[in-house]
C-alpha cells in the first residue's frame, strides 16, 4: 500500500489499528485527529502510554487492576468479604461494579478452562483462590464466568470443588447471551443476572 502519511503518522495508524474494534479507516481518522492536539497534550499523552508497564500492577489478592498491592475494591473495609465473585477477566469487574448491587469481593481466574485448547486448571489462578479461601470467612462463591460450554464446563468443574469445601456456590442467573462478553454487557441485564443468580447443587 503506497502510504500518502509521513512516516510518523503511518506508524501511529499503524499501531492504533491494534486497538479492538478500529479499521484501517478509523485508524487513520484517529491519527489525523492527534495532528490538531497542542504539543504538550500530544506529550502528555504519549507520557501516560509509557507509565502503563509501570503503574499498572495487579492485585495480589484478587488479580484485578491496581496500581498498589492491593486493589481499591479489597482495600475498602466496607465491602463484604464473606461472598466472592468470581471473573475470567480483570476487565469484567467495572462491569459488575456498574450494576451498584454487589458488595462483595472478586477473584480473577485469568481466563477459563479450554479442554480443545489444552487449557486446563494449571492455567487459571486457583492456586491464590484456594489461599484466600484457606484463611477462612468466605460462605459463598458467585460464578460470572460466560455461559457459552467453555464457561458452562468451568462453572461445573469449579463448583464441584467449592461444594466439597462447604461453601455456597451460585452462577449468574440465565439472562447473558450465550458466548457475550461479560466486560460489555449493560449494567440493568448484569444486575438481574446478579439478583437471580442460581444456586448449584
Ligand atoms: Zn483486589
Amino acid at each position: 500500500m503506497a502510504s500518502n502519511y509521513p512516516p510518523v503518522l503511518e506508524e501511529l495508524i499503524v499501531g492504533l489499528r491494534r486497538l479492538p474494534g478500529v479499521g484501517a479507516r478509523t485508524a487513520e481518522r484517529l491519527a489525523l485527529s492527534f495532528t490538531g492536539w497542542p504539543a504538550d497534550d500530544l506529550r502528555n499523552f504519549g507520557a501516560l502510554l509509557a507509565a502503563i508497564p509501570e503503574r499498572l500492577r495487579f492485585c495480589t489478592g484478587c488479580g484485578n487492576f491496581a496500581e498498589a498491592e492491593t486493589c481499591p475494591i479489597c482495600a475498602d473495609p466496607h465491602r463484604q468479604r464473606d461472598v466472592i465473585c468470581i471473573v475470567e477477566q480483570a476487565i469484567q469487574i467495572p462491569a459488575i461494579e456498574k450494576t451498584g448491587c454487589y458488595r462483595g469481593l472478586y477473584h480473577v481466574l485469568g481466563g477459563r478452562l479450554e479442554p480443545l485448547a489444552d487449557k486446563g486448571p494449571e492455567t487459571l489462578r486457583l492456586a491464590e483462590l484456594r489461599t484466600r479461601l484457606a484463611a477462612g470467612g468466605v460462605r459463598e462463591i458467585i460464578l460470572a464466568v460466560s455461559s457459552d460450554v467453555e464457561g458452562e464446563a468451568t462453572a461445573a468443574w469449579l463448583a464441584h470443588e467449592f461444594r466439597a469445601a462447604g461453601l455456597s456456590v451460585s452462577r449468574l442467573a440465565a439472562g447473558l447471551p450465550v458466548g457475550a462478553d461479560l466486560g460489555y454487557a449493560d449494567a440493568a441485564t448484569l444486575a438481574a443476572a446478579l439478583n437471580s443468580r442460581r444456586r448449584l447443587e
